[in-house]
This record gives structure tokens, sequence and C-alpha cells, in this order.
């Protein structure tokens, strides 16, 4: 990809959220925006052609930004949502594939290793994780379930003091490159759903473990999406996380933190292709004049700066709502306590920021459906943040359930 592809710079006004953001927060962003356009910004193109990025996550370990959610005692920076959400939006506009592998390991892995791994769990598999020495894959989905998790087949049967685990995951992004896989199974099948799964560290050079099998996806080709057959895995004791059954509590404990930071990913998107079309607008010239003097695209810009705006402030709440709850009561009542904030920010900022990153191609025309602009990268990037992490209808579901709780709460009281 040529410089001249991309019409925005490091350096872009809006970003400055100054009044809601803490002068730490803002001084962060300016260093993670600087950090990843100096590093990063050039190897879009390649990464995707490779189909990995892994390469790339010691660079972000170094910096602490893979493990900016985890506390230091556990090798982490212990930042914070507020913080970690400014690292996931900045990367999110430059790299969006990275930004998911970080997503990946800094939270939906480190943060389970962290709240419920042994000592030994967290030696062997979370500190190299946060340096980016390891790399890992969450799997959930299999081929015939995704967003109802209880309905998960593949099975750990006990076999003496170890288990022995069998059946197949799809779209199981970063496996094909990954050390080892957080995977969650049913440990008691014809359990309710709460004692149904448990959660699994799985190295993935067990023997009868094969990712080699790809899924090929629109977008976020930048890191592998695969199958993952389990085959008569055979594991240890050690290999559990957790107690058995707990797995699904896991999931919940990790809920919020998760949506909150698939918002901040597509905000990231969306800011970028926002930023793309309006610095496009400015130089291109259409009967004598920028194309930004025509009211069809400056009300065009003006709708799509506010729908950011608006969701900033969506993930800043989400985020600081977390944060105050995670310190005042621990992280699996944190993400009970803001679960209706953080489907919030995950159901706007996808379906939203895409809708932002369409208005971003229609400014461009052709200009930004050409392959190797920011603006296309984007609008395929941001589309599977419309369901991965929970779908779109899902978030309606718990908005609205959680809205009603409340209004009949108040209505008992009264
Ligand atoms: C690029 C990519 C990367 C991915 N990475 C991973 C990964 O690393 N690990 C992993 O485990 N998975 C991963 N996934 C899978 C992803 O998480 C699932 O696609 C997602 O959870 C939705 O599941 P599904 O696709 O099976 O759709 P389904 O759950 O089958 O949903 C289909 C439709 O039915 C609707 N629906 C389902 N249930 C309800 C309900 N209760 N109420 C209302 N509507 C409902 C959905 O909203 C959707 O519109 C990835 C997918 C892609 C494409």
């Amino acid at each position: 990809m040529t410089p001249s592809m991309t019409y925005a710079r490091p350096v872009e006004p809006h970003t400055w959220f100054g009044c809601f953001e803490s002068t730490e927060e803002r001084a962060l962003r300016a260093e993670v925006r600087q950090f990843v356009w100096d590093r990063f910004e050039g190897l879009r193109e390649e990464i995707d052609a490779k189909g990995r990025c892994d390469h790339l996550m010691p660079l972000l370990g170094e910096r602490g930004y893979i493990g900016s959610l985890v506390r230091p005692e556990f090798g982490g920076a212990g930042l914070g949502l507020g913080a970690s959400v400014v690292i996931a939006e900045e990367l999110g506009g430059v790299i969006p594939s990275l930004a998911a592998l970080r997503a990946v390991s800094g939270v939906f892995v480190a943060k389970p290793l962290e709240e419920f791994g042994t000592q030994e769990q967290v030696d062997t598999w979370l500190r190299p994780l946060l340096t980016g020495e390891y790399t890992t894959a969450v799997a959930m989905t299999e081929p015939q379930s995704g967003s109802d998790l209880a309905a998960m087949r593949t099975t750990a049967v006990r076999d003496g003091d170890g288990w022995v685990l069998n059946g197949a995951k799809k779209f199981i992004s970063g496996a094909a490159e990954s050390d080892f896989i957080l995977c969650y199974v049913a440990t008691n099948p014809d359990a309710a759903p709460h004692q149904r799964l448990s959660g699994f560290i799985i190295p993935t050079d067990s023997p009868g473990v094969d990712v080699s099998k790809a899924v090929l996806t629109m977008g976020l080709k930048g890191l592998s999406h695969s199958y993952v057959h389990l085959d008569d895995v055979r594991l240890g004791p050690e290999h559990l996380l957790g107690a058995a059954g707990d797995g699904l509590r896991m999931l919940e404990f990790l809920l919020a933190a998760e949506r909150i930071d698939i918002a901040a990913r597509a905000l990231g998107n969306a800011t970028r292709a926002f930023e793309e079309a309006r610095a496009y607008a400015d130089i291109r010239h259409a009967s004598g004049r920028p194309i930004r003097k025509f009211q069809a695209i400056n009300h065009r810009l003006a709708d799509m700066r506010a729908t950011i705006d608006a969701g900033r402030l969506l993930v800043l709440r989400a985020a600081r709502y977390y944060d105050q709850a995670l310190a005042e009561h621990g992280a699996e009542a944190a993400s009970r306590i803001c679960n209706e904030e953080a489907s919030i920010a995950k159901l706007y900022c996808p379906e939203k920021g895409f809708w932002v990153c369409d208005q971003a191609m229609q400014i461009m025309g052709g200009h930004g459906y050409e392959q190797g602009t920011a603006v296309e990268a984007m609008f395929r990037d941001i589309r599977v943040l419309r369901f991965g992490g929970g779908t779109d209808e899902i978030q309606r579901h718990i908005v609205q359930r959680d809205d009603y709780r409340r209004f009949h709460e108040s209505r008992e009281q009264a």
C-alpha cells in the first residue's frame, strides 16, 4: 500500500476528548496513537496478505498494552478499562486484526487466567502471554452452536485424575498460530447450564489437537480463523481452569469487559473511516470546489462526527462504570453491575460504526472501495463486531430486559 492511499494523519483534532478523559488517559491516547501509526500503519496490507500478526504482539507486550487490564502482581499494567479502551480504539483504527488478537490475549484469555488460575497456571501461561511470547485463542463457538453457549457439544470426560476431550470448534481466531487455547467444553452435558461447562487450557501441540483447517472470512484477515478439532486429547488436571462446572461463570464474569472492548474497537474503526473521509473531502474537487462544500457531503460528515462522539461517550461511561464497580465490588460483580451499559455500548458502536464506514465509503466513492485503502479495511473489518462477542439482537434483548427489570422494581417500590 502506498502512503498516499491514507488521507488521515497520526494527529487529528477531534480525538482529543478533553473534558471526559483524565490527563493520564489523554497522554496515553497520544502515546498509543503515535506508536501504532509509526510502527503498524504501513503493515496493514502485508499482515492481511500473510494472514497473521502474532509477530507484532511482543511490541505491544513491551509497552504493557496487552495486559493493560491485568493487575501488576499477575504481570499486567493494571491500568483499568478506562485506559484499556483507549488502546483498543487506537489500535483498532490502524490494524483491526492486531486489535482483535490483543483483545483475545489480554481480555478473553488473560482475565479468566488472572481470576481463576492457580499460581502455576499464572506463571506458565499468563505471564508469557502478557509479554507477547505466547499467542493464544479462545474457543467457544462450534459448528452447531454460537450465541447459545450452553448448547456446546464438545466434551471433556474424566480419565483418572485427568480428562479426555473430544469435539470441534469453529471460527477460532488465532488458533492456527497459538501456543495454547482456552477452550470451553461440556464436562457435565446433562446438567443445567450453570454446571454444564468448564474451561481448559489446551497446548496446541497436544496429541489429538488439529487446528489446520482454516475458515476463510470476509474481514479480519490478519489472523487465522480455524476449526479446532479435538480427538481424544488427554490433559492432566493442571489444564482445568477453575473448578469443573465453572465455565459459564467464567464467561459471564468476562462479559462486560469483553463487550466494552469490542465497542471500543468498533469505535476505532469508525473514527478512522471518518478521519479518512473528512481529509479526502477537503482535497477532492468536483465542479471547481472541494466536495466538502456540497451540503450532501458536509451534512453526512456532521452526522458521522456526532455518531462517533456519542459512541465514545457510551464506551467511556461503560468503562468508567466497570472500573468503579470493580474497585468497589470485585470482578464478578462488576460484570453483572454494568451489564446493561456494556450492552448499550456493544450495540451502538459496531452497528452505528458500520454505518459510519459506509458513509465514509460513499464520500470517497471508488477511492474508498479500492483495496488497500484504510476505509475499505475498516468497512470489512468492523462488520464482524456486530455479531462476534454477542450479536446486535442479543444486546437489544439484554438492554430491554434490564430496563424493564428496573422499571418493574421502581413500580413495586412506589
Ligand atoms: C471472523 C470471526 C472470528 C471469530 N472468532 C471467534 C473466536 O475467536 N472464538 C469463538 O468462540 N468464536 C468466534 N467467532 C464466532 C462468533 O463469536 C459467532 O459468530 C457469534 O457468537 C454468533 O454465533 P453464530 O455465528 O453461530 O450465530 P447464531 O448464534 O447461530 O445466530 C444467528 C442469528 O440468530 C440470532 N439469535 C441467536 N440467538 C438469539 C436469541 N437468543 N435472541 C435473538 N436472536 C438470536 C442472532 O442474533 C443471529 O442473527 C468468530 C466469528 C467470525 C466470523
